[in-house]
C-alpha cells in the first residue's frame, strides 16, 4: 500500500506537522528510531518565545564571540576536537549577520514569528491544549543601567514588530514582580504575553495522542535513505522500505544526513544546550526569566524550575560536558538566592541550526515530493505551528500564506 504522507520525526515539528496534515485529509505515517518527543524537543525551555525576531546572526556579533569563546564554560564554547568542522558554518553565520542579509533575515523571522502565533492559537483550541499552557509572561534582566541601554534597540525593534512589553526602570518594580530575585538585577524587560508550555515533552505527547486518537500512526523505525520512485518515494529504514507519496524530513538535527541521500547539501549543525530541572517547590518563579548576558534562562517546568541554555558548537558526536549545566545552576543560585539546587535532572539536546538563524522549509532540491521542515535552532517550539501549516499548504500544492523564499533550501 501507497502512503500518501510519510513524516520522518516525531519532536515537536513532525508532530505538529502530521497533526496539520491529518486535519487536511492526508493518511499520515510519523516515523522515530526513538519514539515521540525524544530528543530535542523533550528538554527545552518551553517558551513560546514569538517576541524573539531578531536572527542570532546580528550585525557586530562577531565581535563579540572572542570575549565569550575565552571562557570555556562561558555562554558559547567550541570544544577544540570540533573547531575546524565548525569553521565552514562560522563563516556562513559571519556572512548572514552582515547589514544587507540581516534586514532580510529579520524580515523572515518576524513574518514566520507573526504566522505561528496566530497558527498557535487556532491549535490550542482544535487539540484543547490550553491545560498545558502557562501564561505568566516573560522578564528580561539586565544588571546595569548601560546593559540596559544597549538592549533598547532590540525592544524598539520589538515594538516595530507589534509585540506589547513594558521596561522597568526601577528594582523595587522588579523585585516585586519577582519575589527573591538577586538587586544585582537594576533593569529588565516584561513581555505580558509570553507563553510557556507547562512541559515540552507533555505537549508534543499531548498533540501525538490527538493525531493517533483521529487515526494517525507513529512508529519505530531508523531511517537511512530515500530514493524518487517513478510516482512518490522510496523510504529506506534499517529494516525495511515504505513508499508514500509524499514526504516530510523533520528529522531535527540530524535531517541533513537524510537530505544527503537525495543528494542534497544543507548546511546543518547543532548549538548544544544544557539545562537541569528542579523539582516542584525549588523557588516561586512567578514567570519566565531570561538572564541575558549569561545566556540563561529558568522556566517553570510541571512546578519545578528549569535552569538552561548557551550554545556549545560541538556536533552530533561528542560527548556531553555536563559541567557547563553545573555552571548554569550555580548562576542561577545566585541570582535567585534561595533556589533550592537538589534534586536536579541533568540534561543536553541539539538545537538544529542553519547559519542564517531560520529554517528550511520547502521542497528538496531534489524532488518536489520530498518537503523539509527543519533547522529551527532555538526557537523550533516556538515556530512549530506555523511550520505545521506552511508545510501543509506545500504538499496540497497550494500558495503558501507566507512568502516561503526566505527559508528555501536552494539559498545555500
Ligand atoms: C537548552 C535548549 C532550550 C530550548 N528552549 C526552547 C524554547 O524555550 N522555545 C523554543 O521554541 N525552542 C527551544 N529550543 C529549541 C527547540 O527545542 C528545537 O528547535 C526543537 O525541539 C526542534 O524540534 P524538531 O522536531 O525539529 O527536532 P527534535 O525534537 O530533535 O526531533 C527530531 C526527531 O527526529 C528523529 N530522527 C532523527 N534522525 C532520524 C532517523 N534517521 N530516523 C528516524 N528518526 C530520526 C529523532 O529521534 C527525533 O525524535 C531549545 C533547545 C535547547 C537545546
Amino acid at each position: 500500500m501507497t502512503l500518501q504522507v510519510v513524516v520522518i520525526g516525531a519532536g515537536v515539528i513532525g508532530i505538529t506537522t502530521a497533526l496539520e496534515l491529518q486535519r487536511r485529509g492526508h493518511s499520515v505515517l510519523v516515523l522515530d528510531r526513538k519514539g515521540i518527543a525524544a530528543e530535542t524537543s523533550a528538554g527545552n525551555a518551553g517558551a513560546f518565545a514569538f517576541s524573539e525576531v531578531e536572527p542570532l546572526a546580528t550585525p557586530g556579533i562577531m565581535r563579540k564571540a572572542p570575549k565569550w569563546l575565552l571562557d570555556p564554560l562561558g555562554p558559547l564554547s567550541i570544544p577544540p576536537a570540533y573547531a575546524w568542522k565548525i569553521a565552514p558554518w562560522m563563516y556562513r553565520f559571519w556572512r548572514a549577520s552582515r547589514p544587507d542579509r540581516y534586514e532580510n533575515l529579520l524580515g523572515a523571522q518576524a513574518s514566520l514569528m507573526a504566522f505561528s502565533k496566530t497558527a498557535l492559537d487556532q491549535l490550542i483550541s482544535t487539540v484543547d491544549g490550553e491545560h498545558l499552557l502557562q501564561r505568566d509572561g516573560q522578564m528580561q534582566l539586565y544588571e546595569s543601567e548601560a546593559e540596559y541601554r544597549a538592549s533598547l534597540s532590540t525592544w524598539k525593534l520589538r515594538r516595530e514588530h507589534g509585540i506589547e512589553f513594558e521596561l522597568l526602570e526601577s528594582p523595587t518594580t522588579i523585585a516585586e514582580m519577582q519575589p527573591g530575585l538577586s538587586p544585582r538585577f537594576t533593569h529588565a524587560g516584561f513581555t505580558p504575553n509570553w507563553l510557556n508550555t507547562v512541559d515540552p515533552k507533555r505537549w508534543v505527547e499531548h498533540l501525538a495522542e490527538v493525531f493517533q486518537g483521529r487515526g494517525g500512526r507513529i512508529e519505530r523505525k531508523d531511517i537511512r535513505t530515500l530514493s524518487p520512485q517513478e510516482s512518490g518515494m522510496r523510504v529506506a529504514c534499517a529494516d525495511g522500505t515504505i513508499d508514500a507519496a509524499k514526504v516530510v524530513i523533520a528529522a531535527g538535527a540530524w535531517s541533513h544526513h537524510i537530505a544527503q541521500s537525495l543528494g542534497d547539501r544543507i548546511p546543518l549543525e547543532t548549538e548544544r544546550g544544557y539545562n537541569t530541572t528542579l523539582p516542584e517547590g525549588a523557588f516561586d518563579l512567578r514567570m519566565h526569566l531570561t538572564f541575558s548576558r549569561h545566556g540563561f534562562v529558568a522556566s517553570k517546568i510541571n512546578g519545578g524550575v528549569r535552569v538552561g541554555g548557551a550554545v556549545e558548537l560541538g556536533g552530533l558526536t561528542l560527548p556531553p560536558n555536563y559541567k557547563r549545566a553545573d555552571i548554569l545552576l550555580e548562576k542561577a543560585a545566585a541570582f535567585l538566592p534561595g533556589l533550592k539546587t537538589e534534586g536536579g535532572t541533568q540534561w543536553m539536546g541539539y538545537r538544529p541550526s542553519l547559519p542564517d538563524s531560520i529554517p528550511v522549509i520547502g521542497p528538496s532540491r531534489k524532488s518536489a515530493d520530498v518537503v523539509y521542515a527543519f533547522g529551527h535552532g532555538h526557537l523550533g517550539l516556538t515556530q512549530s505551528a506555523g511550520t505545521a501549516e506552511l508545510v501543509g499548504a506545500l504538499v496540497d500544492g497550494q500558495d503558501p500564506p507566507i512568502s516561503l523564499s526566505p527559508y528555501a533550501a536552494t539559498r545555500f
